[in-house]
């Protein structure tokens, strides 16, 4: 098979919210296709009425339009193996009309077994430490117990007959797996009210869109072998030609002390990367990195990249670590990879967000945040920390405010004094620009006062700019401009304390 024959699919569950783990998955078979010059086919798995909703639905399409991972086939774009919802699908019968083959060729049968027996089947199977899954009970039902069944008005559901051997198969990140026969129970294809299941809807959508390879998570990997055992059938049926997908599971992603990073976890939301201000350049590159390696120890990659050096010989089986410190700090890196202006019109948003800036900005407000980009991106390792580093500057005089607690601990009594001597000192500076602000808050403080620097200019930054933390303090001052500056040094000490 030409590499350009791959197809590979991503087909989530519209339920919740999007979360990493979903994206890391997403991810690679976006790269695993990009990198073959395959198909990256998207589906959506919402025949589960119960659990899918449209909001979860329109929430996965705005995931993957953010990180940029296009789709070849899928929702919005369609494609010869539409449609890729399954509610649609699901209403145009296709699932239906293969269960009703399944069963007409003997590969599936009704079975009319109530929960309740069901359950206390297994209790005994269990207390006989016999396997607890479904024991064949309606497999060969005569004519006469299906009729009694019937006339009793009982319901039915429709079963997968396993066939009677070992299930192997050589998984791509895994290697050679197998599953004996006997842990492998007859299973439900579709409900009795006619609902098809997941183990009916998945594979069958995987064989009539031609997938290839399945890239998916470890926690799905005891599905597998039934999908192959459906996938027999679907070639005897003639749903499919006989040929069965590659299988590769991507390895778990665990989250802190050592627990599989949970969807409850904080960090595990996308949107909660969005909200903080992480790039998708940033995020796509450290979540490239749980379970795969470029190798040569490189970690500071675009998608591009990835997509060009991908392949599934280095995925590792292993669980990966998510590390949020590390995330974190690879996005510090993406953001220092933008030009100046892309950075300013990617904080437009957060600061529009607090007030801070009208979007689109006014040429004053483009004009300051031109000015003190370059003094903050390099501390910067999200765009939601900018709102803290820039906010004094922008923020209107009124509504400016000082940090409580850098308050507390920089406008003491002292503190003030250094702040009247710094007032002092600036009143006479003749260019205010950052050279002459320095010089003559050393000459006052320092020289003056015989303060060390970090005495001298701690409560000065606290009474500026409001904050212990902040761009350089004489740039900023520069920015914030004169009057401003010699105004919260003014107002420092009588509010606030
Ligand atoms: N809809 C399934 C899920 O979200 C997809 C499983 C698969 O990739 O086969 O878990
Ligand atoms: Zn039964």
């Amino acid at each position: 098979m030409a590499d350009s024959q791959v197809r590979v699919r991503f087909c989530p569950s519209p339920t919740g919210n999007p979360h990493v783990g979903m994206v890391r998955t997403a991810l690679f078979n976006w790269a695993y296709a990009r990198h073959t010059g395959g198909t990256f086919v998207f589906r959506i798995e919402d025949t589960d009425s119960a659990r899918d909703s449209e909001e979860s639905y329109e929430a996965l399409l705005a995931a993957l339009d953010w990180l940029g991972l296009t789709w070849d086939e899928g929702p919005l774009v369609g494609g010869p193996y539409g449609p890729y919802r399954q509610s649609e699908r699901m209403a145009e019968g296709i699932y239906a009309d293969v269960a009703s083959r399944l069963l007409e060729g003997g590969f599936a049968y009704h079975c009319y077994c109530t929960p309740e027996e069901l359950e206390e089947r297994r209790e005994i199977a269990k207390a006989e430490r016999r396997a607890p899954g479904y024991d064949r009970h309606c497999r060969d039902l005569s004519g006469e117990q299906v009729a009694a069944y019937e006339a009793e008005g009982r319901s039915r559901v429709v079963r997968f007959r396993m066939p009677d051997h070992d299930w192997t198969w050589d998984d791509l990140v895994r290697g050679p797996i197998t599953f004996a026969a006997d842990q492998v129970p007859d299973f439900v294809l579709q409900r009795a009210n006619g609902e098809p299941l997941y183990t009916l809807v998945n594979p069958v959508d995987d064989a009539l869109m031609r997938i290839t390879h399945v890239l998916r998570g470890e926690d799905l990997l005891s599905s597998t072998p039934r999908q192959l055992a459906l996938y027999e059938a679907l070639g005897e049926i003639g749903v499919t030609d006989g040929s069965i997908p590659r299988f590769g599971h991507l390895p778990y992603v665990m989250g802190e002390g050592n627990k599989k990073l949970s969807k409850r976890d904080p960090e595990s939301s996308l949107q909660w990367y969005r909200d903080e201000g992480y790039l998708p350049e940033g995020l796509l590159n450290y979540l490239s990195l749980l379970g795969w390696s470029m190798g040569d120890d490189v970690e500071f990659f675009s998608k591009e990249q990835l997509a060009e050096s991908f392949s599934l010989d280095r995925v590792s089986p292993n669980p990966a670590r998510f590390d949020l410190k590390k995330c974190t700090a690879i996005n510090g890196d993406w953001i220092r990879e933008l030009s100046e202006s892309e950075l300013v019109e990617r904080l437009v948003p957060f600061l529009a967000h607090d007030g801070l800036v009208t979007d689109p900005l006014t040429a004053e407000q483009r004009a300051l945040l031109n000015a003190v980009v370059p003094l903050v991106r390099e501390r910067m390792e999200t765009l939601g920390q900018a709102v803290g580093m820039v906010g004094f500057l922008l923020v209107a005089e009124e509504e400016f405010t000082r940090d409580a607690s850098d308050v507390e601990a920089q406008l003491t009594d002292d503190g003030c004094r250094v702040v009247a001597a710094a007032l002092d000192a600036l009143s006479n500076v003749e260019t205010w620009d950052a050279a002459g602000i320095e010089d003559a808050l050393r000459a006052a403080l320092v020289d003056g006062l015989g303060l060390k620097p970090k005495f001298a200019f701690g409560p000065v930054r606290v009474a500026v700019t409001g904050s212990r933390v902040s761009p350089p303090l004489f740039e900023s001052m520069e920015i914030l401009g004169r009057d401003r500056s010699l105004g919260r040094l003014r107002s420092a000490c009588d509010q606030g304390r």
